[in-house]
């Protein structure tokens, strides 16, 4: 009773929201350190949240309503420091510096608080309009590490929050804190870094001649020290401070201190944090990363590292493979009842026989296959991957394979993007903003697509089933078809590595940057929230987009299933001009028709072949996986055909999606199209390879 009373409280309230009152609030931070967390709990909205540096690269923006004023919240990319060495500390610098915000809320992690206030007094220095936000206080008590809050405020000199995000713990305060700090008026206790005394006296020299009304003297006089040349649009007198600024640069390196000027900076915000945490933090247990390094000793472990990966990976795959099998026969009994019933109910109607059939053997067949066969192992496969991810496992896979990568002259940030590529290439692509060369982003887009994403598993785990696994009766066989499906994987990984060695021997020729990769704690994963995450935000939006496709594409397949040129569909008679080519690759002219219309989805792949089939075949029921196999064999599929097949769909071209994204990332047709070129090429090759030497044995 009470909470429906504040509910409709709250809904008057929203009623007199004054929308132009509200404050815009910028929020910072370094990965991992639970930024989304905050910015979901604040907004409501629900940004995927994931233990990958640098994973929010575009910028998400929310609101909220406190004191009956909407303000706007802007979630910034997650970075160590605002030197703008990398995209993502440019952009997040210059939203802080260009773009009009009311507060800028530093989010820190109570376990590692020394750390994080580099980036809290590096944001000091562009504006005072801060309020630090430590966060993780549950992990902290838990690992005995006290914060005193009265102190940090009091040294860092703005609003200090203590907050657990997770639980929800913190958020008002946080909100009040946000008011105090706008309505504050002196900000003469704001922390300041002290540089060495030549520094210092430079930069009060260029300060004192400086006209800029937009940001802090200090903070420009810096970055024109700096020779970072962003800035001088903001300098009302910039010809005369240059000129002071040539002046002090001459004096630096004359006393030897040109080239240290970063180390120097990078020390004294290093200094300031060290004093700033030997006052206010208490470590009660100093073993207490102990359990952690004692994990990462395996986990990270040069030959137990790997090993423990693949067996992750099959595991997972295993899981996936056997316990989806049960719902999906369960799924695909019901639409065939459905089925059943809906076709006697509209021959009852009268409807007219050509729409009845491109309605129910068109549209309702692929549709129902696309829900039946990706469903359940999506729905398995998503909640197992997110709670390793939510583990802090993720960064442990690219810290594994950096070496690899390195090997290959890429960045080792490719590890994180290829994962992501799991889940949908798309994604994976867009992901790769997060690698600051031009050069390693190119080669991590344009191998991407050698991983197979979640269209291409129910391919893969169909084909492993009907011929390599039995039919599923017993958990071995669903161990055998994990094995594989590893094994299909680790190739596409071994793909990526070699083709981008190969990159960047030829197209892409350059040495590879380093990356700093923080190696966050394990965490107890949310099992509840990740599970509901995972369905929300990804199972069913990839259900979503595979639907959407499949049923234009069940209409048209089945048009050109029954449109007859001279006695054969016109699907036959494409497939029959594909078929000399086709055979040649392991394949025949129907299943390389099937991957050519499959380009706007992968997912409609198998029911394109289904389909054509279908319309040459005594077999009217699909009801199962047992019944399929026997369709494709009686149309001469052998296990060279499932070996290719399989092979091909790991190694083709990518779908209508990801080459929109390309060219979209790259901005280059260039590029876009090599993205094509260059699987398709190497998926030719290695069918044509693989199917001409499995003849030998055959
Ligand atoms: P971001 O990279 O800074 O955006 O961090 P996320 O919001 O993705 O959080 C990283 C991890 O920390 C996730 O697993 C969160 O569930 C977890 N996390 C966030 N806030 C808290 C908290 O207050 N307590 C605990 N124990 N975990 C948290």
């Amino acid at each position: 009773m009470f909470s429906k009373i504040l509910e409709v409280n709250e809904e008057i309230n929203q009623l007199y929201v004054d929308e132009n009152q509200g404050m815009r609030i910028a929020l910072v931070g370094n990965p991992n350190v639970g930024k989304s967390t905050v910015f979901n709990a604040l907004t409501g909205m629900r940004q995927h949240t994931g233990n990958w540096p640098g994973k929010t690269v575009a910028l998400a923006s929310g609101n909220f309503i406190h004191h009956k004023r909407l303000h706007e919240m802007i979630d910034l990319p997650g970075t160590y420091s605002l030197m703008a060495h990398s995209r993502e500390e440019e952009v997040t610098r210059n939203f802080i510096c260009f773009e009009d915000c009311d507060v800028c809320v530093v989010v820190c992690d109570a376990t590692c608080l020394e750390r994080n206030l580099n980036l809290v007094l590096q944001t000091l220095e562009i504006t005072d309009r801060v309020v630090v936000c430590v966060n993780l206080c549950d992990e902290a008590e838990k690992k005995h590490i006290r914060i005193n809050q009265k102190k940090l405020a009091k040294a860092l000199g703005v609003e200090v929050v203590m907050m657990s995000a997770r639980s929800d713990i913190g958020l008002d305060a946080l909100k009040e804190a946000l008011v105090s700090c706008q309505e504050r008026k002196s900000h003469e206790n704001v922390a300041r870094i002290r540089y060495g005394d030549a520094m210092e006296t430079a930069l009060a020299h260029i300060e004192s001649v400086m006209k800029c009304r937009r940001l802090n003297k200090r903070f420009l006089a810096l970055k024109l020290l700096e020779k970072d040349s962003q800035f001088e649009s903001c300098i009302e007198n910039v010809s005369e401070v240059q000129r002071v600024v040539n002046q002090e640069r001459l004096r630096l390196s004359e006393a030897g201190m040109d080239d240290q000027l970063e180390d120097e900076i990078v020390h004294a915000i290093s200094k300031k944090a060290a004093v700033i945490c030997a006052d206010c933090v208490t470590y009660d247990n100093i073993h207490y990363y102990e359990r952690d390094r004692k994990i990462d000793r395996i986990v990270t472990h040069k030959v137990w590292g790997i090993l423990l990966m693949i067996a992750l990976l099959g595991v997972i795959f295993w899981i996936t493979i056997y316990a989806a099998n049960v719902p999906s026969a369960m799924l695909a009994d019901l639409f065939a009842w459905v089925e059943n019933h809906l076709n006697h109910f509209l021959i009852s109607l009268g409807v007219n026989e050509a729409v009845r059939s491109l309605c129910m053997d068109g549209i309702y067949k692929t549709l129902t296959w696309v829900v039946s066969v990706m469903l359940p192992p999506m729905a398995i496969f998503f909640p197992l991957f997110t709670i390793l991810e939510d583990f802090g496992y993720l960064p442990r896979v690219a810290f594994n394979l950096d070496g690899y990568f390195r090997k290959a002259k890429a960045c080792g940030k490719q590890a994180l993007t290829m994962s992501m590529g799991f889940g949908c290439n798309a994604v994976g692509v867009s992901g790769c903003r997060i690698i600051d060369s031009q050069r390693e982003r190119l080669i991590a887009i344009l191998t991407n697509n050698f991983v197979p994403c979640n269209g291409r598993f129910p391919t893969l785990i169909a084909i492993i089933t009907m011929f390599f696994a039995g039919m599923l009766t017993a958990p071995w066989d669903g161990l055998a078809s994990a094995l594989l499906l590893t094994g299909v994987i680790v190739l596409g990984v071994l793909l990526t590595f070699w083709i981008s060695r190969l990159l960047s021997m030829t197209l892409l020729k350059g040495v590879p940057s380093g990356f700093t990769l923080e190696l966050p704690p394990y965490r107890q994963p949310q099992f509840g929230k990740v599970i509901i995450r995972s369905i929300f935000d990804r199972t069913l939006f990839v259900l979503g987009r595979a639907v959407c496709v499949a049923i234009p594409a069940g209409a048209l397949i089945w048009i050109m299933a029954n449109i007859t040129i001279q006695d054969q569909t016109l699907l036959a008679m494409i497939a029959g001009i594909l078929d000399p080519f086709a055979k040649q690759l392991g394949l025949d002219g129907v299943i390389l028709l099937a991957f050519i219309l499959g380009f706007p989805a992968n997912e409609i792949v198998v029911p394109i072949i289904i389909m054509a089939y279908l319309s040459s075949s005594y077999i009217l029921e699909m009801n199962n996986l047992f019944m399929l196999k026997e369709l494709l064999v009686a149309n001469g599929w052998t296990w060279i055909t499932a070996v290719c097949t399989m092979l091909f769909s790991l190694i083709h071209f990518p779908c209508a999606t990801t080459v929109w994204t390309i060219k979209k990332e790259t901005g280059s047709w260039k590029w876009t199209i090599l993205s094509i070129l260059i699987p398709t090429v190497t998926g030719i090759i290695v069918c044509f390879a693989v199917s001409h030497v499995a003849l030998w044995f055959y």
